[in-house]
C-alpha cells in the first residue's frame, strides 16, 4: 500500500460511479458520482473524483453506467399475503373479504403462514429496489424477525380489529401481544414495530384510542387505513356526524406520529388538518384502481402541504405485486386521465413520492429517503443497458414511466449488499417460490376450490 493509499480514510463500502440521484434538498445528481458508506451509514456523497481522493474502502461496488438512488419505500402493504396474491380477483371488495379472503385466513393463517409470506414478499420487494415498507397484519413479531433476516428495513405494525384475529382473538390479548412486541424491538436499527389500528370501519373508539396510546407509550407509529372508501365516508358523516380524517382528530388519535393509508375521500378541510398534525398519507393507486375505490387527491394533498407517500397495498385481491416502480407510473397516469390535464402529476414528483417524500410519510427522513452524509446506506442501482431504458434524455421520467422493477440490478441495505446484480443474497428464494406453491394446494383445498 502506498502512502498516500494508507492516509485515506478507510470505509467498509464504496459504490463508485454512475449517476447518483441523490434526491437531496436541492436534487443534487452526480454524472459520475459515488457513495461512500461506513457501517450502516453514507459518510460522503460527491463525485467519484472526490470520493476516491479522500476515501479508502474494503469493498467497491462498480456502478458505471447505472443509475443509483436511494432505496424505494413502500409505504403501505400486508405482505404475508403474498401467498393468497390472486386468490379471486374481479369481485366487489365486501365479496371478496367476506367469500373469500376472511374465511381463507380464518383456516389458514398462522405464525408458518405469515414467515413464508414474508420471506416471499423480502425476495420480491428487494428485487424490485424497495429497502423499507409499512406492514399491517398478524403475527407481526414473526414479519418481524423475517423480515430482519432478509436484511430489510421495516415498519411493522400488529393489526388491531374488532373480531378474532388470526392470532390474538380479543383486543387484550391484542394489547399484551402489541406491548411486548414494541418492546422487543426498541433500538433495533432495521426494525420499527408499530400498532396498527385497521381503520374506523373496522375498530372502535375505545380500539382506536388504546392502540394509539399503547403507540406513543412506546414513541412508535401508528398506521391506519384512513377515508379509502366511499361507503367509510358516508357512515362516519351518519355515526359520527363527520369525516374520517376529522373524527380521527376528534377522538385524539391523529397526530404527527400516524401513516395514513389511502386517504381518498378528504376535503380541503381534511386535507388541513392532515398537514397541521404533520399526518403522512400513503397513495396506493393499483389497489385504488382494482378495487375501484376512488382517487386520492394526490396534487391537492401535495399542495396543502401533506407529506405523501406510495405503496402497493395489497399484494392479494388489490395489486397483485409488490413492485414500486409500477406505483409510480400509475400514481402519475391516474392523476392525469382523472384531471384531463397530463400536467396534474409528473415524473420527478412520483419518484420523489417513491423516496423522499415517502421517508417523510413514515416520519423517518433524518433516517431514509435520499442519499445524504448521516443517513442509512440504503442504496440501489438500475440498469441502463436493457431495450426499455435506451436512450434516455430525462433520468425522473426514465425512471416513472421506462424502467421497471426487474431493471433493479444491486440493492444495498443499511450497508449490507442483498442483492448483487440480479443475484438474491438474503432469502432462500428457490425454497419460499416451492412453499407458496405448497401453500396455494392447501388454501385452495381450505375453500373447496377446484384443484
Ligand atoms: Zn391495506
Amino acid at each position: 500500500m502506498s502512502a498516500q493509499t494508507s492516509k485515506k480514510e478507510k470505509v467498509d463500502l464504496i459504490v463508485s460511479g454512475g449517476t447518483v440521484v441523490t434526491m437531496d434538498g436541492t436534487r443534487t445528481v452526480y454524472d459520475d458520482g459515488a457513495v461512500a458508506v461506513k457501517g450502516d451509514s453514507i459518510v460522503a456523497v460527491a463525485p467519484r473524483i472526490e470520493i476516491d481522493a479522500k476515501y479508502a474502502a474494503v469493498q467497491v461496488v462498480d456502478a458505471k453506467g447505472k443509475l443509483v438512488l436511494p432505496g424505494f419505500i413502500n409505504g403501505h402493504t400486508h405482505v404475508p399475503m403474498t401467498l393468497l396474491r390472486g386468490l379471486h380477483d374481479d369481485v366487489t371488495l365486501d365479496e371478496w373479504l367476506r367469500k373469500y379472503i376472511f374465511p381463507a385466513e380464518a383456516k389458514n393463517v398462522t405464525e408458518e403462514f405469515v414467515r413464508w409470506g414474508t420471506r416471499l414478499a423480502a425476495a420480491e420487494q428487494i428485487r424490485g429496489g424497495v429497502t423499507t415498507f409499512a406492514d399491517m397484519y398478524y403475527f407481526e413479531d414473526a414479519v418481524a424477525e423475517e423480515t430482519k433476516a432478509a436484511g430489510m428495513r421495516g415498519v411493522l405494525g400488529e393489526t388491531f380489529i374488532d373480531f378474532p384475529a388470526p392470532d390474538n382473538k380479543t383486543n387484550a390479548v391484542a394489547l399484551d401481544y402489541t406491548e411486548k412486541f414494541l418492546k422487543r424491538w426498541q433500538g433495533d436499527p432495521l426494525i420499527h414495530a408499530a400498532a396498527a389500528p385497521h381503520s374506523i370501519y373496522t375498530c372502535s373508539k375505545k380500539t382506536l384510542q388504546d392502540a394509539a396510546a399503547l403507540a406513543r407509550k412506546y414513541n412508535a407509529p401508528i398506521l391506519i387505513h384512513v377515508a379509502e372508501m366511499k361507503k367509510e365516508l358516508d357512515d362516519s358523516r351518519a355515526q359520527n356526524g363527520t369525516t374520517p380524517v376529522q373524527y380521527l382528530d376528534k377522538i385524539g388519535v391523529l397526530g404527527p406520529d400516524v401513516v395514513a393509508a389511502h386517504c381518498i375521500f378528504v376535503d380541503e378541510t381534511d386535507r388541513q388538518l392532515l398537514a397541521q398534525k404533520q399526518t403522512g398519507c400513503v397513495h396506493n393507486p393499483s389497489s385504488n384502481m382494482m378495487l375501484a375505490s376512488g382517487v386520492s387527491p394526490v396534487p391537492e394533498l401535495r399542495a396543502a402541504g401533506v407529506a405523501v407517500g406510495l405503496g402497493t397495498d395489497g399484494p392479494a385481491g388489490s395489486n397483485n405485486d409488490l413492485d414500486l416502480m409500477e406505483e409510480m407510473d400509475l400514481a402519475a397516469k391516474l392523476q392525469k386521465i382523472t384531471k384531463m390535464d397530463p400536467r396534474a402529476l409528473g415524473a420527478q414528483s412520483v419518484v420523489e413520492m417513491a423516496t423522499i417524500e415517502g421517508a417523510k410519510a413514515l416520519h423517518m427522513e433524518k433516517e431514509i429517503g435520499s442519499l445524504e452524509t448521516g443517513k442509512k446506506a440504503d442504496i440501489i442501482l438500475i440498469g441502463l443497458d436493457a431495450p426499455n431504458a435506451v436512450p434516455m434524455y430525462d433520468i425522473y421520467a426514465q425512471l416513472a414511466y421506462a424502467l421497471k422493477g426487474s431493471d433493479v440490478q444491486t440493492v444495498v441495505i443499511g450497508g449490507r449488499i442483498v442483492l448483487r446484480d440480479h443475484k438474491l443474497l438474503t432469502v432462500d428464494e428457490p425454497a419460499a417460490i416451492a412453499k407458496a406453491r405448497e401453500y396455494k394446494t392447501k388454501v385452495a383445498a381450505s375453500l373447496g376450490m377446484e384443484k
